[in-house]
């Protein structure tokens, strides 16, 4: 009888070992971005900073906008060169002394080679290419263009405001926190967005300067990365591994995962972090589309004028 129950016990090890092989597989392939809740989030809040000549076509088309949030993720596994689009590694620049980087391509290309910025990551640059299409869509009212590109940039957007996506170490693999890059933008947003974040953020605004925007949010991001990473390493010195994590059904499958108990003291810890990264990324998208409209000479949009 008490071989039985070890053999129970074992085989119940063997599937939590499997299960847990499992979801840390399924943070490394997917653990790029806000997670599918945290872009769709953000994508949805955006649209309700835009000015009344913007607001009606994109509230008629907000399902559009929220279900293409992750679009930009699903084209990694297709294309080679969508990866780096999504990030950037500063440290890597840092680390040899580099403080500020060339903020144009051409710039940074001159100073460091093409391979070196596309191995390190180019989600600065790759905006202003979105950016650059999102105006001519406008100018040329290519609606479904409007609607694509909106979509994706936000995308890339949102990317450039998360801490990890601004740093070599994104997934903490260099530190022994392997899955902290989906507990950080995947586990916080689903489990403290919805109910505790204030998303009354005000008005899109006009960016004189779109490249020199986005570049100071991937400061910001990069200036945070250690302490994503500082703080849920001191904070794993003061829980087992029992409180730490804990098995959760998900889409019916039993996934290893931080608990709540620890997913809160973390996001206590970090004492607002996520929430103004969130609230950050969803201003800078809704300036980014007003920008670009407004240098397309403001064209005027299906469902924005009152019918007679
Ligand atoms: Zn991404």
């Amino acid at each position: 009888m008490r071989c039985g129950i070890w053999v129970i016990v074992k085989r119940l090890k063997l599937v939590l070992a499997i299960a847990s092989i499992i979801y840390l597989c399924s943070f490394s392939s997917t653990a790029s971005n806000w997670g599918f809740f945290g872009h769709r989030h953000i994508n949805h809040h955006a649209v309700f900073l835009l000015p009344p000549p913007m607001f009606g076509f994109y509230k008629k088309n907000i399902q559009y906008i929220a279900d293409h949030a992750t679009d930009a993720d699903k084209r990694r596994y297709a294309i080679p060169e969508e990866a780096p689009r999504h990030y950037i590694d500063l440290d890597q620049y840092s680390g040899k002394g580099v403080l500020k980087m060339p903020a144009t391509w051409t710039d940074a290309v001159d100073q460091f080679s093409e391979d070196t910025l596309q191995a390190h990551g180019i989600v600065p640059w790759w905006i202003m290419v979105m950016h650059a299409r999102l105006k001519k869509a406008f100018a040329q009212n290519q609606e479904e263009e409007i609607l694509k590109l909106s979509a994706d940039i936000a995308h890339y957007i949102a990317d450039a405001h998360v801490p990890l996506h601004a740093s070599s170490n994104h997934n903490g693999q260099k530190t022994d926190q392997l899955g902290i890059h989906g507990f950080w933008e995947s586990r916080l947003p689903e489990l403290f967005a919805e109910k505790n974040y204030d998303m009354f953020i005000g008005k899109a605004i006009y960016l004189n300067d779109p490249l020199g925007f986005i570049w100071e949010r991937i400061y910001e991001s990069s200036a945070a990365s250690d302490t994503v990473l500082q703080f849920e390493k001191q904070l794993s010195q003061q829980f087992n591994d029992h409180e730490r994590m804990s098995y959760e059904y998900r889409n019916n499958k039993l996934m290893r995962q931080y608990s709540e108990k620890y997913s809160s003291a973390y996001h206590k810890k970090l004492n607002g972090m996520v929430e103004r990264r969130m609230q950050a990324s969803i201003l800078a998208i809704a300036s980014f589309w007003y920008t670009a409209w407004v240098d397309a000479g403001q064209p005027s949009l299906p469902y924005n004028t009152p019918s007679n």
